[in-house]
């Protein structure tokens, strides 16, 4: 599952490779699980829309879109499209079918309006920049067809990932970002819980999108046990622990740098990199500062690691 890390490489290798295009037209599968907004709210606010920025909000990837300096192409002559088929409609062996094309006569009104196109990639989900010719994967949810001549097309197996619009700004992706959090930000989420540190980091309506590896690693850097109850844990060893959670998730963002095409290119295959685990999935290994074997325990249904002698 992409965590913060890999969705903000993710994120900049979009922004990179699709800011400042225009999308034409959009086709989306029969599959309903991927769409979290109606397919024709989907259509309607993607379609001829230009593509100013993509960034991340907690594991979202987030389209900032907006309209009004697309002109309208000598290409999208009425008749160039194929007519909107209806939904359920039988598709072509070998081709999805067009579903949601607007209509192609309509032309673009040189409105402000903008929107959000937000992408949560699930489990398996994944976002191509592909030459319309490369082959269309098995599990392809959604196409857009850009100006560029490129297609961005969204590719998701298990179909955990969503696809939803928003108008502008509108999208909350709930809790306080991470990476930019200061300690008077940080401080407020855990006062007075009971909870373990570990569920409290692990918890999306605090923190966005620190998942289970990097909470476990965050915390053997503060040296803090991940079944410490979060109201108990002092103001330094809390400023320890948001520096290591930057740290941590800075680290991998560093990695992740480098290979930015993976995600992004036609076959992106490639699995996701790793940071050099301290503890997680260290069970019984000794720590790599003082040769204590890790230790392993069940925290909110999730696997936790610690060195017992450097985290207390
Ligand atoms: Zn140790």
């Amino acid at each position: 599952m992409p965590e913060l890390p890999e969705v903000e490489t993710i994120a900049r290798g979009l922004a990179r490779c699709v800011a400042g295009d225009v999308i034409e037209s959009i086709w989306l599968g029969q599959k309903p699980e991927p769409l979290k907004s109606p397919a024709r709210e989907i259509a309607a606010a993607l379609e001829h829309s230009r593509i100013a920025t993509v960034r991340r909000m907690g594991k979202h990837i987030v389209f900032d879109l907006e309209r009004g300096r697309v002109e309208r192409a000598p290409s999208l002559a009425k008749g160039q499209y194929p007519k909107p088929a209806r939904t359920g409609s039988k598709t072509r062996p070998g081709r999805p079918s067009s579903r949601t094309h607007a209509e192609a006569d309509e032309g673009v009104r040189p409105t402000q309006n903008t929107a959000q196109w937000i992408v949560h990639l699930g489990m398996t989900g994944r976002l191509q920049v592909c030459e319309p010719q490369s082959e269309i994967l098995k599990h392809t949810h959604a196409i857009l067809k850009l100006k560029s001549g490129r297609e961005l097309r969204f590719v998701d197996p298990r179909r955990f990932g969503r696809l939803s619009v928003a108008r502008a700004g509108g999208f909350e992706a709930g809790g306080i970002e991470p990476l930019e959090a200061d300690l008077t930000r940080f401080l407020p989420l855990f006062r007075g819980r009971k909870t373990p540190i570990k569920s409290a980091l692990l918890n999306q309506k605090l923190l966005r999108g620190v998942g289970n590896i990097y909470a476990d690693e965050s915390l053997f850097r503060a040296g803090i046990r991940p079944r410490r109850r979060a109201s108990t844990i002092t103001r330094d060893q809390m400023a320890r622990l948001l520096a290591s959670v930057k740290e941590v998730l800075g680290e991998a963002i560093a990695l992740g740098g480098s290979s930015i095409s993976d995600y992004v290119d036609a076959d992106g295959e490639e699995g996701f990199f790793q940071l050099q685990h301290r503890v997680y999935g260290r069970e019984g290994e000794p720590c790599l500062v003082c040769e204590t074997p890790i230790k392993r325990v069940v925290i909110a249904g999730r696997s936790s690691h610690y060195c017992p002698k450097c985290q207390a």
